[in-house]
Order: structure tokens, then sequence, then C-alpha cells
């Protein structure tokens, strides 16, 4: 191997680890009885992971709704619990505590969820949202971090409503084939693309964050109304839920915008990369690739420590 190719294998190797914790994430199943995290012995060490500190909140910071940062570094004040059942909405695991999002993103979730039936989609079954004070968390995401981002699962709301237990064990069902090329056709029906597009069409909505396959059928399917293509953005993972990203709200001034989406669909020639055999078939890298560090609260803007007071 040249040093020219080294370099571009410990890239690589380096993207991968950093999109790792979401982006290739197999599905993780919580309990009904998750045990209580153990008291920190130095919460106020500088070196204390924020994901250590955030994890262990439990409750929101009651005070008025506000963004403070960016989607993957910052935190959440005064945020709203999505109800854990609505008339067509579950919540899922249950025992992760991550139904909390800025009260904009709660209203949003409950426009699409009544929305559902109307485009033929019985009903949502609700991910992670933010922890109740957002920040980092222990387990998957790096986003996620300010309760603008919410995943919702591509299998539809089962008639009945589940039991705790299933909440926590059940899982969703992968959309993607086994090739990864395409979208599995004994799955995939017309009201995904029906849910993923009124989602998209919600002016608040900033980004959508689905497989590439996902995003390859729903140009195919999109027909003449593509306004909302752009928004949908391929990305590794997400097979089996659709990530969705809001706006910051306008009295968050605190709120670290994205970067716009770039002009286009983003379908056909533009969906090549992701199904190029570096992408479908990595090789692990032979140099060992370095753990990217947790974030600290040096890291966060100054703001979250303030979410950390009791
Ligand atoms: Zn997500």
């Amino acid at each position: 191997m040249t040093t020219k190719q080294k370099t571009r294998a410990a890239v690589f190797a380096f993207t991968i680890a950093f999109l790792a914790p979401e982006a290739v994430s197999a599905q993780t199943r919580g309990t009904v009885n998750p045990k209580p995290l153990p008291t920190l012995a130095k919460p106020d060490d500088p070196a204390t992971p924020a994901k250590e500190l955030f994890g262990r909140q439990s409750m929101p910071a009651p005070v008025e709704a506000r963004v403070i940062g960016f989607y993957s570094k910052g935190c959440l004040a005064g945020a709203k619990a999505l109800p854990i059942n609505g008339k067509t909405w579950l919540v899922m695991r249950l025992s992760r505590n991550r139904n909390w999002g800025h009260p904009s993103l709660v209203q949003f979730l409950e426009r699409l969820a009544e929305k559902g039936p109307k485009v033929g989609w019985h009903g949502l079954l609700v991910g992670d949202l933010s922890q109740p004070r957002g920040g980092p968390m222990l387990t998957g995401h790096s986003s996620h971090q300010v309760g603008l981002d919410a995943d919702i699962w591509l299998t539809p709301m089962p008639d009945r409503e589940l039991t705790r237990r299933e909440r926590e064990e059940m899982l969703a069902t992968v959309m993607v084939a086994a090739d990864r090329k395409d979208i599995d056709p004994e799955v995939w029906t017309p009201a995904h693309t029906e849910i993923i597009k009124a989602a998209a069409k919600d002016p608040i909505v900033e980004r959508i964050f689905v497989n590439a396959a996902i995003k390859k059928a729903l140009c195919r399917e999109a027909g003449n109304d593509r306004s909302w293509l752009p928004k949908v953005r391929p990305y590794y993972g997400h097979d089996y839920h659709f990530h969705v990203r809001i706006k910051c709200p306008t009295a968050s001034p605190d709120c670290r915008p994205q970067e716009p989406v770039p002009e286009g669909e983003a379908c056909g020639k533009d969906l090549d990369y992701w199904f190029t055999d570096a992408i479908l078939y990595p090789k692990p890298s032979p140099i060992p690739s370095k753990p990217k560090p947790p974030l600290t609260m040096a890291d966060l803007p100054p703001a979250c420590r303030q979410m950390l007071a009791p």
C-alpha cells in the first residue's frame, strides 16, 4: 500500500468510525426493568464525558423552552415530552426516556401522526427524540442533542396498543434489500413514500435522513410532485427508520442552524456514490482507527452547564 493509499484508508476508517454510532448501529432492544445508573464519583471533573452527565438527567430544566447549540453539540431547556400514547402514535423504548423535545418538535410529531391515516399510514411508532435536557447520549446517536431530531420507524403502528415489553423488544422491519441496492419490494409499500413525503412537506422540517436505497425508491415513486425530494438526504443506516430534523425555532437565538440542503433532488447519478463497493462493502481498515474522544462540557456551549443544575 502506498502512503497515499494508507492516508486514504485511514481517512475512510476515521469517517466510518465517526459516523458509526448512529449510522450503522443495529437495532437495540430495551428492558422493562432498566437499572439506575451508578452515581458519578467526580461529576465536576472537566474530563467527565458530557454524556455521563446528561444521561443522568431524568427531568427537563423547568424553564422556558430554548435550544442551545447545534444538533450534534448542544442541549435543551424546557423540553416537552411526547405523550407515550396518542390516537395515531405510540412511543417505543420507553426505558430510554428519550421522548423529550422542543415543543415545536412535539407539535410536529402530533401533526404528522394525525396526517398519517389520511395518506394511508396507520400511525407512527416513534423512536428516540432527545433526553430530558438534551445533550450527548450514553448510547447511539451523535445528533438528537437539542430536541429537534426524531426517529420514526418505517413499521406502521399496529391496530392495538403495544405492551411495555413489546415496546422494548419489538424490532422494526428493515426496508432495504439484502444487496443494499434498493428497497425490499416484499415489505415496501406506497404508504412508506406517502408518510415520508408528508413529513418532508411540513415547512418546519429542515431535512430527513434515509438509507440511500430508500431515497432511490422515493425518487422513483415521487411522480410529478417532487418539490419535497431535496429535503430527503441519503445516509448510512436508516434502513428501518427515518430521521426527521426540524429547523431552529425562532425564539432560540442560541440554536445554531445547519447549512441549507444543497440544491437539486439528489436522485439518479447523485446517488451513485452510495452504491459503490467502497460504501456497500467497506473493508476493515488495516490501520486501527482511534475512537473519537467523547464530548466534555468544554465542547458544549457554556449555557449547557446551567442545564446540569438540579
Ligand atoms: Zn436519528
